[in-house]
């Protein structure tokens, strides 16, 4: 799925979850499997103040659901993510998307 990514715009992430738990529904995957899995930085004092940031990484199960991203229906945990931060996009056209997003965000590529 190299001809995709996924954008994490963590700057918005709530922490919430839902993206690991509605992957783990889509694939039946059990507890100890995950799609994407929350993680946690901080918080960490710096000289402008305190950050603490949630960020959520795709393990390797995260095949960008590729038969909706084929056809262009959004993948479940795009849909369901409560910060609506999350989107999977060509990797030709992150150069384009990328620079309006600005600073604290990820790319994912399969
Ligand atoms: S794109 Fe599909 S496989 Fe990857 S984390 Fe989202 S729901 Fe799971
Ligand atoms: S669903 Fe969205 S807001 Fe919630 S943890 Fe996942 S990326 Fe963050």
């Amino acid at each position: 799925m190299k001809d995709y990514a996924m954008i994490i715009d963590y700057k918005y992430c709530t922490g919430c979850h839902a993206c690991e738990v509605t992957c783990q529904n889509e694939h039946n995957f059990n507890e100890n499997e995950w799609g994407i899995k929350l993680t946690e930085h901080g918080p960490t004092k710096f000289e402008s103040g305190w950050v603490w940031n949630y960020v959520p990484v795709p393990s390797k199960l995260c095949d960008l659901c590729v038969e909706k991203t084929s056809d262009g229906s959004p993948v479940p945990c795009v849909l369901h993510c409560l910060g609506q931060c999350m989107q999977v996009v060509p990797v030709k056209e992150l150069a384009d998307i990328l620079p309006a997003l600005g600073e604290e965000v990820a790319v994912f590529i399969p």
